[in-house]
Parts: C-alpha cells; structure tokens; sequence
C-alpha cells in the first residue's frame, strides 16, 4: 500500500490516540478486575441530561422518523436545526442571524477539521499554518494538520499564583510574531487547563485575525450558552473574522455526533460545502433532538440546573480533595480553571516526568493523562524549560469514588518518584 504525504500523516496514530487505546483495552478486560480511570474525555452521566437526550431523541424517532432518518437532507443542516440555531441565538444574544451564518457538522471536531482543511496548508499566499494561540490547548487539533509542520502552538506565560495554583497568560507579541497563519484555532474554556478568554483576549484574537485577513475558530464545546461548564464566562460575540464552533457533545450526547458553527456566511458558505463534498451532513435524528431541546427552553434549564452545578461541585470536590492528598511540601500546582471538565496539574521538579508518571500508576491501575500531548513539540519548546513533561490531566467527569481514591494513588506515586530520584 502506498499513502500519499497527507495520508501517511492521517494514517498515524498520535501519542494520545495510542494512549487512549491503551485505557480502553485495560478497562475493557472484566476478569483484570477494577481500574480507576481519571483519563476520561466523555462528559459525566448527569441524569437530568441524559434523560432530556432520552426524550428528545425517542420523541424525534416517533415524529420525525420518516423526514429525518429515511431522507437525506441539506449539507448545512436540517431546516429544523438551522432554524432553531438562528432563532436560540437571536433571542439570546439579541443577534440577527439567519440560516447564512449557521452550518451543521457531524461534531465540532469535524468543523473544525474542515475549517483547518480550508483554510490552511499550501495556497496561493504560501504555505498557510493551524496556529494556536496559546498550549496547552485540545491535543485533537494536532490531528487535524495534514501536513508536516503544519501546525505552530505558542507557548504561554505562565504566572505562578499562591502556593499551589498557576495560570497561563496569551503571549500576544509571541503569536503576533507568527508570519504565515491561516487560520487560528483554540478552545474556551480550554481543554485541558480550563481557561477561559476575556473579553480583552478575545478583541485581541479578532484584532489579529482581522489585520492578517484570516478566520479565529473559537471551539465552545464547554462554553456559553451550554454545556456553560464554567464560573466565569464571556458571552459569545460575533466578528467578520469569527468562527463559533458549538457542541451538543459535553452537553451529554457525544455519540451522536451533532455540532455548529456559526460565523459570517463567506466562512460558513465554504464550511456547508465541504460538508456537502465530505460527509453530505450530519445525522438528521439527533439534529431534530437538538433543535426540539434548544426550542422550548429544556435545553437552558438542564444546563443552568444540572450540568453547570455538577462540575462546579466536582471542581471543588477536587481542588478540596488534592489539598488534602498531595504532599505539602512539594511544589505541585494546578491551572485555575474556571471551566472545562479537567484538572491541569503541573509538577515543578526536574525529577518529574508526565510518562513516567503515566507507567508508575497504570502498574496500579490507575490512568490520567500525559500532559506533553498537549503541547504541539512538547520537547523543543526552549521558552518552557521542561514544563511540557511536567504536567498531567485528571478528569471531573468520573465518579467521585474513583476519582478520590485515583488522587490518593497520584500522590503517592507523586512521593515514591521524588524518593526514587
Ligand atoms: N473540542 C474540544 C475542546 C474537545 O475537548 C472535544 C472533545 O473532547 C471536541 C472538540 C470534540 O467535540 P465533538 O464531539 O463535538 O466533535
């Protein structure tokens, strides 16, 4: 078999994909007994949610059987979806959008992959780069470049703050020094270190993508106006160089595959027709679920009462439970997340390394994940000095059994792997 240079790339399989693999096949054999899976990237079982998904797609299946399921339908979406999208947002936000600015994909992940397909790789302006503003971000991107070296992540400022928290700050003039972006792409609140924009970060974003004439895709999987997993939020704007990407997936429904973008109709226009030439669109089923929940309000209600209060909890259970287990006089932190469904640690000594850590505790059954997936060269990035192999994620979503007794076990890895060195 001969693959061409793009598909000898989408062939592969990232660090990340190969790790995940590795969780699934562990957790997968019964008789090897119990795992404690801290790896999880699927939304938490909210009941409230997932009842409100049970309902709306078996009424859909009743009602619409014959109009969604047994017909294809547009590439930018079902009327139904598309309509709902345009009147949700207008009513929300006090926009006048109309089915020009929304398109449909099977997820955002497939939105998002279009978009990098569009609009970066060779073209008539040069060779054109997936720019993150800002790794950490969605170790999912990397897999969107088809090209090598295709893709460029800016690394952060990092501000330490108090004795075991640290944020990541936007290096503006390090992304303004990047010469041949063609599109920027980052998710907020971000997975995995639950950073969220501000307003001024955001106009900076927009300012950029103006002056250099390129689309900023802003993935909201976890953002406003659901799943809204997170305390602060900035409100979604729009802007002639926007991209909105929204997800019903951490909303509880990431396997039927429904996302949106919405954005000015040059943008959008492109994005329908490499649906149309792809995918011809996405599931009409869980379309016409979703436009039903956004219509009469259920879909707010869940978010504001159930989905939103239940990681909040989690938050703290974590932030509570990691004071308590890690060692006190270590000098380990974590990202002040204000959403996102993840804990970003980060472990500042040299004899820390994320690998290392990843192997010591799968031997006891319990897996998080390595942080260098994160970063796009985690081991040439001189500006972090190691930082990239220092930190891991830990996920909110799984159950708070599991997820106390997983950081007892991270802890004392944490001091055996200090001993040891
Ligand atoms: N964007 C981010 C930031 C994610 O974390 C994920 C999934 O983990 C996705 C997109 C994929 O979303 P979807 O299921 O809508 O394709």
């Amino acid at each position: 078999m001969e693959l061409s240079l793009s598909g000898t790339k989408m062939a592969g399989v990232s660090g990340l994909r190969s790790i995940m693999d590795d969780v699934a096949a562990s957790t997968a054999d019964a008789s090897a007994g119990e795992w404690l899976n801290l790896s999880v990237g699927n939304p938490a079982t909210i009941p409230d949610a997932a009842e409100m998904w049970r309902t709306a797609l078996t009424d859909s299946l009743a009602e619409e059987f014959e109009r969604a399921g047994c017909r294809y339908g547009p590439s930018r979406g079902s009327q139904v979806l598309v309509g709902a999208v345009v009147e949700y947002f207008n009513r929300t936000y006090g926009w006048q959008l109309g089915p020009e600015n929304v398109v449909v994909g099977p997820g955002s992940q497939m939105l998002c992959f279009a978009a990098a397909a569009l609009f970066t790789g060779p073209g008539v302006r040069g060779d054109r780069k997936i720019v993150l503003p800002m790794v950490p971000d969605y170790t999912g991107y990397q897999g969107m470049c088809m090209h090598d070296g295709g893709i460029v992540g800016v690394e952060p400022l990092i501000e330490r703050q108090g004795e075991h928290g640290f944020r990541y700050a936007l290096d503006l003039d390090g992304l303004g020094r990047q010469s041949d972006i063609g599109m920027m792409l980052l998710s907020s609140p971000a997975n995995p270190t639950g950073r969220a924009l501000d307003r001024a970060d955001l106009d900076a974003l927009t300012a950029l993508a103006a002056e250099r004439d390129v689309p900023l895709l802003l993935d909201q999987a976890y953002g406003s106006p659901f799943p809204r997993i997170a305390e602060v939020h900035t409100e979604p704007v729009l802007h002639d160089n926007l991209i909105n990407c929204f997800s019903a997936s951490k909303a509880g429904l990431p396997g039927e595959r429904v996302g949106f973008a919405i954005g000015p109709p040059n943008y959008i226009d492109a994005l329908a027709s490499f649906m149309s030439n792809s995918v011809l669109h996405a599931p009409q089923l869980p379309q016409a679920a979703l436009a039903r929940i956004m219509r009469d309000g259920r879909l707010d209600r869940v978010t504001r009462e159930a989905i939103t209060p239940h990681y909040r909890e989690k938050r703290r259970l974590a932030a509570d439970l990691l004071a308590e287990a890690m060692p006190a006089d270590m000098d380990w932190r974590m990202h002040s997340g204000v959403g996102g469904m993840f804990c970003w640690l980060w472990v500042d000594h040299p004899w820390f390394d994320d690998l290392e850590l990843y192997r010591r505790l799968k031997e006891r059954r319990v897996f998080v994940v390595p942080g260098r997936h994160f970063f796009v060269d985690p081991l040439a990035s001189p500006g972090l000095d190691g930082h990239s192999t220092r930190c891991f994620r830990i996920s909110l979503s799984t159950e708070e059994k599991v997820f106390s007794e997983g950081i007892r076990q991270v802890a004392d890895v944490l001091r055996e792997m200090r001993a040891s060195a």
